[in-house]
């Protein structure tokens, strides 16, 4: 006899990671940075083993205070989880149950649809446009009574376009003010929009400070290279984050995260280099795909979408082959990771190796084709 699990689980999908990258090769499957840890960072974390036989402190003093400070908000509206991701669940979880609507655009962020069935609550795909943007009038004009939250991602993953701040406000403005709107700017740090205006402020936090349903949320698993010790913040009206430490698990963020991120606010200035760096390679892979081309759609993100159709499974296997792990959505299309020139002179040498063999010959020689 098996053990019943609840049926509506069924319907949800398992959260699938990007695939593992041979030794050697180029992993660009995850948008993680390419860079190891800033050397105060790995400081910082050293200085807090001493004491992990105590549990992490809940209420993270340090770097709610430090986030609140910087944002001028009151530190009662800012919550940090195991990830943003744990965030959009405990958001989701502190509006939504059975019967709720949980709306986003599609594609996107791939956690959202099993995150909203975990809650029990039911998930609404909205189509992403002909330019793989949020179309935002579809958007508003699914909303029912039933709508609880509605998730836009700004930059979208893994199309990497962006909604720009007075589309955004259009649209916050003309949603119902009982319906929670999350900004999820997970990759906001490498937009070169004018939605971006200044270190760590997408336009998402100004329309939090003049919108009463609206929350933000932010990572340092992307832009601060922190995507192993998960840790990410949210920034929301205070009756939604104190409904969020209601449904947190408890003692999800640890004091070596904490103590990460607090160093991580402290090295601004070395992490803006890196990710200027990877904005600059970003654009030189969407170069090299264009000149090959594929449809690399313009990205504001730490990645590029090539929305391949039925030739997706042909763009992947060529990128393996020169050595590039990468994302691919069947049938959809491949998303690349900028990493460094490195990895992005590889995905350059893969799509050459494809109608020449002098690449794939080099990449044999290096070790890296199988
Ligand atoms: C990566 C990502 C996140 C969060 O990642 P965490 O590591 O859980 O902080 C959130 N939203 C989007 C759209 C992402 O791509």
């Amino acid at each position: 006899m098996t053990l019943p699990t609840r049926s509506d689980l069924d319907a949800v999908p398992a959260y699938r990671q990007g695939r593992p990258a041979p030794a050697g090769a180029s992993k660009l499957s995850s948008n993680e940075s390419p860079h190891p840890p800033l050397p105060s960072v790995v400081t910082a974390v050293q200085q807090q083993l001493g004491s992990i036989h105590r549990y992490p402190r809940m209420s993270a003093p340090e770097v709610i205070g430090r986030l609140a400070e910087r944002y001028g908000v009151d530190p009662a509206l800012v919550t940090v989880g195991a990830g943003s991701v744990e965030l959009a669940a405990q958001l989701i979880g502190a509006v939504a149950g059975a019967g709720d609507e949980v709306m986003f655009a599609w594609r996107s962020f791939e956690a959202y649809p099993s995150l909203v069935r975990i809650a029990g609550a039911t998930p609404v795909e909205v189509p992403l446009d002909a330019d793989h943007r949020h179309d935002l009038d579809a958007m508003l004009a699914a909303i029912t009574p039933r709508t609880r939250l509605v998730f836009v991602c700004n930059p979208n993953n893994p199309t990497g376009t962006v909604v720009g701040a007075a589309e955004l406000e259009r649209f916050v403005d003309a949603v119902p003010r009982d319906v929670l709107v999350v900004i999820d700017e997970a990759y906001v740090h490498f937009d070169r929009s004018e939605y971006f205006d200044g270190p760590d402020r997408g336009a998402g936090l100004e329309l939090h400070r003049r919108y009463p349903h609206v929350a933000v949320l932010h990572t340092f698993s992307k832009a601060y290279g922190l995507a192993g010790l998960r840790i990410g913040y949210a920034i929301a009206p205070a009756e939604i984050a104190d409904a969020q430490r209601k449904v947190a698990v408890p003692f999800g963020v640890t004091d070596l995260a904490q103590a990460a991120a607090v160093a991580s606010l402290d090295a601004e200035a070395e992490l803006a280099i890196r990710i200027d760096e990877v904005v600059a390679e970003r654009d030189r892979m969407r170069d090299a795909l264009l000149a090959a081309g594929w449809p690399a759609v313009a990205s504001e993100a730490n990645f590029v979408w090539v929305p391949a159709g039925d030739r997706t499974a042909e763009l992947d296997e060529l990128l393996h082959a020169g050595g590039v792990v990468a994302r691919a959505f069947a049938g959809e299309g491949v998303r690349i990771s900028s990493g460094n020139a490195e990895d992005a002179d590889r995905v350059a040498a893969a799509l050459a190796a494809a109608t020449d063999g002098p690449a794939a010959g080099r990449l044999a020689a290096e070790g890296v084709l199988a």
